[in-house]
């Protein structure tokens, strides 16, 4: 298992997660390892420590969920397709801290942004994207998905020779 996936089994963004894989700290360093020295030795920027430090806290979500959850998405957030960004976030539709529930029926595949958007809390409504929006996104994007996945293997030319 690679320290990138690790970190994305914990809810970690993709893109934070990679740059974690290429500085080499682990998730168990991670967790061990004081916020001064983060920062410091580190050089993982403050923003960063405390949001990662609490998804670690938390059980990680089963390596089979994590690549069904990717592939029936295209590794992209199922609110914006990847318009916003190429990075994702596995997100808990109803709070983790709420549930600890880690069912594939309770994660989807967001951006950053949108996993920023789904976050605020106490703000006008209008701003929020509310739980049964990315429900309905998430069972839209992955019936297109399938849908694309299917043309796309029907168009496929045959390969292989004819062996004598
Ligand atoms: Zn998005």
């Amino acid at each position: 298992m690679s320290i990138e996936k690790t970190y994305i089994q914990y809810g970690v963004p993709s893109n934070w997660a990679h740059d974690y894989e290429l500085i080499g700290i682990s998730t168990s360093t991670f967790r061990q390892t004081s916020k001064k020295n983060l920062f410091e030795k580190y050089n993982i920027r403050k923003s960063q420590i405390d949001f990662v430090k609490n998804c670690l806290v938390r059980q990680p979500i089963n390596e089979n969920v994590v690549l069904k959850l990717l592939e029936n998405s295209r590794f992209v957030c199922c609110l914006c397709k990847g318009q916003k960004s190429d990075a994702f976030i596995l997100h808990h539709i109803i709070e983790y801290s709420l549930t600890k529930d880690n069912k594939y029926s309770n994660l989807a595949v967001l951006c950053p942004n949108d996993h920023d958007l789904a976050h605020r809390h106490g703000v006008a409504l209008t701003n929020k994207i509310t739980e049964q929006q990315i429900k309905e996104a998430k069972k839209n994007w992955e019936t297109q998905v399938k849908k694309e996945n299917n043309k796309a293997a029907l168009n496929k030319p045959i390969r292989g020779k004819i062996k004598n």
